[in-house]
């Protein structure tokens, strides 16, 4: 994990957000390489639920919404982590985290298990207090409309589902797709980006009838696995399901699958999807007074629909993406890291360079290549620095399938070498089929 959160750093994938100040805890920054990657990664995906399907369509909702919302969802009354703080030191944490606690932990409890303080050692508890973990601010002049920062896209999707079903007419089962950031005001962020007060979430909220819930909750799960195994490429072994436990699911699901992942600091979720029954809608009902049912085409049945939510978070899927592509490796006697990421998702699709860089003839027709390829595929880049072998090895360790090499045959026979950066085999191939 250390050696990714490295390479991250060193080339320009992630970066501690504000470090210029010093941090600021629990957020990061994407640098040029990641915003691609985390960008290609988004877009494989709104292709692959969005676009290439003709029961999905995409949302774009205000990340500030009416508290009302909150109040329906019951974030307002239930969305917070226990916390406690030690008397002596003033430190904070999350109480159920210092040991094998339940979410209602209490201060006795602390006690009773002789649980020390992290930083000083003391047993010297606060009483545990429920902390709700959703940003505060507040909206327009007067300073005294409080809303938050959504803590999640889901409700974004649920107050749309009526504009959506009026205006587009959907057959049932349809989906609601939607990307975007979320915020939660975690009490000790950790792990790189796996938890975070600042993140991106891609939701999806699959209307269906009731009476089909089971056979719909295997179609989408089964989606979620062609997903990540084919259009994403991660490993099929790395990737696990965990059927939530009755007690451990929301009070509300019928049926919860936790997708986990072999990430190096362990077995962790990287999506979840999960059945909720009409829970969301009906709470928008009450508390909005709006009809939220459906009328089944040329009939007069009408319900409201139940829903199936696959949930994903950008940064896990972007840490499962790297984790799983990190190589070490030994070319000729020599250490190198790569990165095999698939070529849709790299940052670059490939590299243009000339030989040497102080032959102007090599550099013109290297640019002209460089440039036709920059046309037709984007994101190309242009490496001239240094020697040809540290070339290969910066290319290699962000990820670029291949590497394109103009030299002093290009101009004789407009030839190219094309290196590959799993094999490191080079191949002679003419520009025309470039
Ligand atoms: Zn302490």
């Amino acid at each position: 994990m250390e050696n990714i959160v490295n390479l991250c750093k060193r080339r320009g994938f992630i970066w501690q957000g504000s470090e210029i100040y010093g941090g600021m805890s629990g957020t990061w920054d994407y640098g040029p390489l990641g915003t691609a990657l985390k960008r290609n990664i988004m877009q494989a995906w709104w292709q692959y639920w969005v676009e290439d399907r003709e029961d999905m369509y995409g949302i774009d909702a205000a990340i500030i919404m009416n508290p009302r919302t909150w109040v329906a969802s019951g974030h307002t009354a239930t969305f917070s982590d226990p916390l406690v703080e030690c008397k002596f030191c003033h430190n904070r944490f999350r109480a159920d985290k210092l040991g094998n606690f339940g979410a209602n932990v209490t201060t006795e409890e602390l006690v009773t298990a002789k649980v020390k303080c992290p930083v000083c050692g003391k047993i010297d508890w606060s009483e545990v207090k429920q902390f709700n973990m959703m940003f505060e601010t507040k909206v327009g002049a007067t300073g005294n409309d409080v809303a938050y920062l959504r803590p999640e896209t889901a409700q974004g999707i649920f107050t749309n589902y009526r504009n959506v079903v009026d205006t587009m007419y959907p057959d049932l089962p349809f989906g609601l797709c939607q990307q975007g950031k979320a915020f939660r005001n975690e009490i000790s962020p950790r792990d790189f980006v796996f938890r975070s007060r600042e993140f991106e979430q891609m939701e999806i909220e699959y209307f269906i009838n009731p009476k089909t819930w089971e056979a719909d909750f295997e179609k989408l799960l089964n989606d979620c696995h062609e997903f990540l195994e084919q259009i994403i490429g991660l490993p099929k072994d790395l990737i696990h399901e965990l059927d939530v436990t009755e007690e451990d699911r929301a009070h509300y699901s019928r049926r919860t699958i936790d997708i986990e992942f072999d990430y190096p600091i362990g077995r962790e979720e990287l999506m979840g999807i999960a059945y909720r029954t009409d829970f969301d809608l009906s709470n928008i009902q009450r508390e909005s007074g709006k009809n939220m049912e459906y009328t089944i085409k040329g009939t007069t049945e009408k319900f409201i629909p139940h829903v199936i939510e696959p949930s994903f978070g950008v940064e896990r899927l972007l840490m499962a993406v790297l984790t799983s592509a990190y190589t070490e490796d030994e070319i000729a006697g020599e250490k190198r890291t790569l990165l095999k990421l698939p070529e849709h998702l790299a940052p670059f699709r490939s590299c243009v360079s000339p030989l040497l860089k102080n032959k102007p003839e090599l550099v013109a027709k290297a640019q002209e290549v460089y440039q036709t390829l920059r046309q037709k595929y984007h994101n190309v880049t242009w490496d001239d620095s240094g020697n040809i072998g540290k070339r290969y090895r910066k290319q290699d360790e962000i990820g670029t399938p291949k590497c394109i090499v103009i030299d002093f045959d290009t101009i004789e026979d407009n030839t190219v070498t094309i290196r590959d950066r799993d094999t490191t085999k080079q191949i002679r191939t003419p520009i025309s089929d470039l």
